[in-house]
């Protein structure tokens, strides 16, 4: 990419850009298998790689975007007040403490510029959801990686700790290019690409240990796939924590692109003052709230989930692979080593099914796969095991 730029410039075309997107690397963090697919020429079989729901839409939610589809003509309300005034009523908080947006994704962006923007550093677990990298990167933020735990865990303690080292440079320098003290946090719980959960008292703990002029990104994008209730209670009455959820998980839908923040009012509103005005379609706007008002629905899905990665561990079971517990909607499958899970992955795709895997240690050992249906599985599980045969050629294979 950087290439490309350079040589672009140099033929006489257009005006060069500003140096932050001409150092950029291909920043954007997924290839999409659309892309995949147009590459190979092949169609997936099953797509199990982007944690996508497998099992569609609230029928109640559903109906509600159908009936909207006749106001398409129109702009979705900017402020998105009923859904916000919902989503306050459902987690009992004001409405000024309820930012809605295109996604968690469009959401992480607005953190990043309010609080890091042009020079500032951010912290986050080393080879964690990409796309927070990827703001970062273009928004000019340095950022500070934290490797996981030897199992498998984000390490909040180290995370902490990086946020207080950084702190203490922040002190010595304020030179505002990236050598100040981090001011933004990214913590997904539970956390993608791993898995793993932690309950609330290790973020508490965490957050005691963290600077105060520190704002923290909870992305609970996997909540309704966690473990106990008291895990689906938001975490509230810390001005620092924007807590962020999401209707493309669970709720199934990942392609309408709605999203929201709860967090401390002040917070919220100076996020609104970046917000894109018409950023969230009246389909999703009123799809969203009906998929809210269908909690039973969330809870079967959540349901099907957890006996899908019962079924997962099963596989890795029967297939001699060791699996990380995971507290959300996909399984990684440990190969023991990153060639052993780069060589299955490519089997894998080869034959049909859309995969992806952590990119980092100690994670990177092991593939990503996204439960699915039942008879999804049954082909994800075939698949894996013919695919399993590349290891014979691979040295290190017992
Ligand atoms: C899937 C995912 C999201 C979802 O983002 P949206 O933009 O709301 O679709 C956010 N964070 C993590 C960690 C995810 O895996």
């Amino acid at each position: 990419m950087r290439a490309a730029v350079q040589e672009w410039n140099a033929a006489g075309g257009p005006p060069p850009f500003v140096s932050l997107v001409a150092g950029l690397d291909a920043a954007n963090p997924f290839v999409g298998p659309e892309a995949l697919e147009r590459t190979t020429g092949a169609r997936f079989r099953v797509r199990v790689g982007a944690n996508e729901s497998a099992f569609g839409m609230s029928p109640r939610a559903r109906a509600v975007a159908a009936g909207a589809l006749d106001r398409l003509s129109w702009y979705g309300d900017p402020e998105n007040h009923d859904l916000r005034a919902d989503l306050a009523a459902y987690h009992g908080v004001d409405g000024g403490q309820v930012l809605v947006g295109a996604g968690i994704d469009d959401l992480l962006a607005l953190l990043v510029r309010a609080f890091a923007a042009g020079g500032g550093r951010a912290v986050m677990p080393h080879g964690s959801y990409a796309t927070f990298a990827y703001h970062a990167a273009t928004f000019g933020v340095a950022l500070d990686t934290v490797p996981y735990r030897a199992d498998d865990h984000v390490d909040l303690a180290a995370m902490a700790a990086q946020a207080r080292a950084s702190e203490t440079t922040r002190r010595r320098n304020l030179s505002g290019d990236g050598n100040g003290g981090a001011t933004v946090v990214y913590l997904a719980n539970p956390d993608n690409p791993s898995g793993t959960w932690q309950p609330e008292a290790a973020v508490r703990r965490f957050l005691a240990e963290l600077p105060d002029h520190c704002i923290v990104a909870l992305d609970e994008a996997y909540i309704d796939y966690a473990p106990t209730a008291p895990a689906r209670e938001l975490l509230t009455g810390d001005a620092r924590v924007v807590t962020m959820r999401t209707f493309s998980k669970a709720h199934g839908m990942a392609g309408a692109r709605v999203a929201y923040a709860v967090g401390d009012a002040r917070v919220c509103a100076g996020l609104d003052r970046l917000r894109l005005q018409f950023g969230v379609s009246r389909v999703a706007q009123e799809a969203a709230r009906a998929a809210l008002a269908d909690q039973a629905f969330v809870a079967d899905v959540a349901r099907r989930v957890a006996a899908g990665r019962d079924a997962y561990h099963e596989v890795g079971r029967a297939l001699g692979l060791p699996t990380v517990p995971s507290a959300t909607n996909f399984v990684c499958f440990d190969l023991g080593s990153r060639a052993r899970a780069e060589a299955v992955m490519a089997a894998l795709l080869g034959r049909g099914v859309f995969v992806r895997k952590p990119p980092a240690p100690p994670l990177d050992r092991c593939i990503r796969l996204g439960v699915g249906t039942e008879a999804e599985r049954d082909i994800v599980a075939a698949e894996l095991r013919r695919a399993l045969d590349v290891l014979t050629e691979l040295p290190g294979d017992g």
